[in-house]
């Protein structure tokens, strides 16, 4: 799940961080001959993975691993990550997890394209906990994320109305959600503000889960966001994109 608030640098697939922490896991140790036997033929399709600092949710700023899944049966607007919708390399979950240990750092992102439009996904999110890792799965709130291990922080898209996909998304899933997870609208303009305040008071959104803003970038200022949420006293988080505060949009980093 990716879109043009989140987008987090590629360091290149199998460069090493230099953000090894003494209690990183080692997956390989972790599981049954059994389980070692599914993993070496379950497949993934695999647009890339690289270390980076996570840019948003409650994890922000924390070094963390991408996994990003191919394919998405959405088409935002403002998609950032077009690219990941089709093609990319089929890995199976035993090599993956290799890949990932290789980057020696403990949390986890798992994202897209729609990482749960490919089947091996929940098996590759258990795996990922049953190493040992902190891992979050970012979806975009179109399919079922009531089978994801509840090891697994879930960040949960609604589609706002200018994102053009609002029809797709899942209602079903709010019942699904914890205080573990998060819920996050990207947000084009006003009219998306408002519709995403109305919802948020219609489900009790921040009831159930922390809430995300994010603005869609050269669309909406961050500031206007940020005046309008404080004009309503909105309980949201106003979130921006770290890795580009940080580094713009160097290759890379
Ligand atoms: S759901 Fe698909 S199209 Fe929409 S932002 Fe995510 S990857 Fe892009």
């Amino acid at each position: 799940m990716s879109d043009s608030t989140l987008h987090p640098r590629r360091a290149g697939r199998g460069s090493h961080a230099d953000t090894s922490t003494p209690s990183t896991p080692h997956p390989q140790q972790t599981g049954s001959a059994c389980e070692d036997a599914q993993a070496s033929t379950r497949t993934l399709r695999l647009t890339e993975v690289f270390v980076s600092l996570q840019g948003e949710t409650s994890r922000v700023g924390l070094p963390t691993v991408f996994i990003r899944l191919a394919g998405c049966p959405l088409r935002c607007r403002w998609c950032d990550t077009p690219y990941s919708f089709q093609g990319g390399e089929t890995v199976t979950l035993t090599a993956l997890l290799a890949q990932v240990a290789a980057f020696g750092v403990s949390t986890v992102c798992v994202t897209g394209g729609e990482p749960l439009a490919q089947k091996n996904c929940l098996p590759l999110l258990s795996a990922l906990c049953d190493a040992g890792y902190s891992v979050s799965l970012e979806t975009s709130g179109a399919l079922d994320v009531s089978k994801v291990d509840p090891r697994v922080s879930r960040i949960v898209d609604i589609k706002a109305p200018d994102s053009g996909e609002a029809a797709r998304n899942r209602w079903e899933n709010i019942a699904h959600l914890t205080p573990q997870d998060e819920i996050k609208f990207v947000l084009a303009n006003r009219a998306d503000y408002d519709w995403a305040r109305e919802v948020i008071h219609a489900q009790k959104l921040a009831q159930v889960s922390p809430v995300l803003f994010s603005p869609v970038q050269g669309e909406l200022p961050p500031a206007s966001l940020a005046e309008w949420i404080l004009a309503d006293r909105l309980p949201v988080r106003l979130q921006l994109q770290l890795h580009k505060v940080l580094w713009g949009n160097t290759p890379g980093k």
